[in-house]
């Protein structure tokens, strides 16, 4: 399959990267430290020494080896300290990866893959998912409550500025525990331009961050994904796989809902996309521009029972963002 070749070349790259960030680290630190280049060069020559000691006499190998051991910590310590006297953290001179769990080679010990590598996996799959320059722009960090209105809102006894502020502890404390169990799923209602989309992005990088795999679809490909793995005769790994990431990915973000056909074969689907990920306690969040009554009218009893009864419903109101500058 092309993805499997595509993702061994970009932790090829990562690897790479960290080794060679290491090696340039290491000889800014030689010109700044000499001192730093000698030691290591005598720890290199003790590593041999040891390697040697085992092949020409094995009897007292192991005598010989343990002093060597001895004499590399105590260079390892003068390196420490020189490090520090001079302001320099000490990991400066090991790899970073950029991420611990499985060194940048995407598979956990066990042979599990990683959960860096499902979400690489995730973004090569999806031709669309360029989520990733989005989530430069928009995320917690750069959310600013100051662009929504102080004006009081009679029908939500509140205004949109007072209401966001509430929505936004919410959807924190949602990155927060998602780890637990019993965490409600989230269902975001309102017109274009109130910011629903900007929040999605705000969990879903918070989620990548922390290791988890987020998908990001509208409904109308969600449908479309379905569709084309059902319908195919010959039915291919990125097909299968792209399926399969609806139900098995932490998190689910379904995107527009309402603007996919409607229909029994798309509503059937997605009924079992969101039931089964309930079952099997995966997170869902939904965004739409339907109000409540118009998602009871839309879909069948089944989907809505599932979603009035699963989701917390959080409205989004107030004026279109977008023209507000
Ligand atoms: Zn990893």
């Amino acid at each position: 399959m092309e993805t499997n070749r595509e993702l061994q070349l970009i932790f090829q790259k990562r690897r790479d990267k960290a080794v060679k960030d290491l090696e340039d680290r290491r000889s800014e630190i030689y010109t700044f430290i000499p001192k730093i280049k000698s030691i290591d060069k005598q720890i290199s020559k003790l590593g041999l020494n040891i390697a040697m000691a085992s092949i020409k006499n094995p009897d007292q190998a192991v005598l010989e080896m343990k002093a060597i051991e001895e004499e590399i910590k105590m260079l390892q310590q003068d390196k420490d300290i020189l490090l520090t006297e001079h302001n320099i953290p000490r990991d400066f001179l090991t790899i970073h990866y950029q991420c611990d769990k499985c060194e940048d080679t995407g598979f956990l010990k066990s042979g599990k893959p990683c959960s860096c590598y499902k979400q690489e996996l995730i973004k090569t799959s999806y031709i669309h998912s360029n989520i990733t320059d989005v989530l430069e722009r928009e995320n917690f960090d750069t959310y600013n409550l100051d662009v929504f209105s102080d004006e009081y809102n009679e029908a939500y006894k509140s205004s949109p500025k007072a209401h966001m502020m509430s929505v936004l502890a919410n959807c924190e404390s949602f990155v927060y525990d998602f780890h637990l169990k019993d965490q409600k799923n989230m269902l975001f209602y309102g017109q274009t331009g109130l910011g629903k989309t900007f929040l999605c992005n705000c969990i879903a990088k918070a989620l990548l961050d922390k290791g988890y795999t987020v998908l990001y679809q509208t409904a109308f490909r969600i449908i479309d994904t379905i569709s084309n793995y059902r319908f195919s005769n010959k039915k291919t790994d990125d097909m299968r796989f792209r399926y399969n990431m609806l139900i098995n990915c932490d998190l689910l973000i379904i995107d527009d809902l309402g603007t996919e056909m409607i229909n029994t074969f798309s509503t059937t689907e997605l009924f079992n996309i969101i039931n089964t990920r309930l079952l099997e306690d995966r997170k869902t969040i939904i965004s739409t521009n339907f109000t409540p009554q118009q998602l009871a009218e839309t879909y069948s009893d089944r989907i809505t029972s599932r979603l009035f009864g699963q989701f917390e419903f959080i409205p989004f109101f107030g004026k279109d963002l977008r023209w507000e500058v």
